[in-house]
């Protein structure tokens, strides 16, 4: 493909400069490599080329796996100050996790409200988690508009919006399925921090070849504003992972769960001390 066809995923542009050529996969063994490029005039950062089929890319995922007992209580502590807030939600709302992984959020989330539904981008994911969960887990995005459109209250993507080959469909979607006045909420890795620059493409928030792009609330503008969606809140978050399995792929050459874990209470006092690696953004429906 040539440089020609580059166009960014968030504001349309065809021209671009070279940020990172053929980053290695450091968390799955699938020998993938990837090049990411800046957007010339949003400065968004995204593979290039945008993948068609990212399939490939989640062989034996394990955000999907069940985890253990010990997972469990640390993903607690860990994910409870980065996901949304579900002391928060009413019992007159609905939501949607949109990007639901093993359903950990759904299940805490749907005793609070009035209905809970999750996507999963396959049906075997779908499925498994709509049983596990006991909640209506879609798979296929055109399913998701007849029983939702205009109906959803709060729509959750924590840590998906990085995996999207397509934001402008996506957030047409999910802005159509939300009722006027409801909440989006996206956590996201942000590439504008020490961490990153330190580390460049081996930092975990880079996560290639399953992290596509990495826009900031500005970069998102011209994808959000046409459909009505406006930025009520841009915060930093402390999520710990993200170094603990950097420094792991520095020591080691890759992500390892052993050093992953030594480095994890270091992480965790960093993370609470300077939260610069995840933000939560976010965005209220407005009538067009
Ligand atoms: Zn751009």
């Amino acid at each position: 493909m040539t440089e020609s066809a580059f166009r960014c995923l968030a504001c349309g542009d065809g021209h671009s400069v070279a940020v990172h050529k053929a980053v290695a996969d450091y968390f799955l063994p699938t020998g993938i490599r990837v090049d990411y490029v800046r957007c010339a005039a949003c400065g968004m950062v995204q593979q290039y080329p945008v993948p068609t089929d990212v399939g490939p890319f989640y062989a034996a995922y394990p955000v999907h796996a069940r985890k253990s007992l010990l997972q469990e209580v640390t993903r607690r502590i860990l994910l409870s100050p980065v996901y949304y807030d579900v002391a928060s939600l009413r019992r007159d709302q609905l939501l949607l996790d949109y990007g639901c992984g093993d359903g950990w959020f759904l299940d805490r989330a749907k005793r609070r409200v009035s209905a809970a539904y999750g996507y999963e981008p396959t049906a075997m994911q779908a499925s498994r988690v709509a049983e596990r969960v006991g909640v209506q887990v879609f798979h296929d995005v055109a399913a998701l508009r007849a029983p939702l459109a205009g109906r959803v209250d709060v729509i959750t993507m924590h840590f998906v919006l990085e995996h999207l080959t397509d934001l402008s469909g996506t957030f047409a979607l999910l802005a159509d399925l939300l009722k006027p006045g409801g909440t989006l909420h996206a956590v996201i890795p942000n590439l504008d921090n020490v961490e990153y620059r330190g580390f460049g493409s081996r930092w975990h928030g880079f996560d290639a070849p399953r992290h596509i792009c990495f826009p900031n609330a500005d970069q998102l503008k011209p994808v959000l504003d046409p459909l009505g969606l406006r930025l009520a809140s841009d915060r930093f978050v402390p999520f710990p992972n993200t170094l603990a399995a950097s420094l792991s792929i520095l020591f080691t050459g890759r992500y390892r769960l052993l050093p992953f874990l030594a480095f994890l209470p270091l992480a965790i006092v960093w993370a609470r001390l300077y939260p610069r690696g995840t933000r939560a953004l976010t965005f209220v429906k407005h009538e067009n």
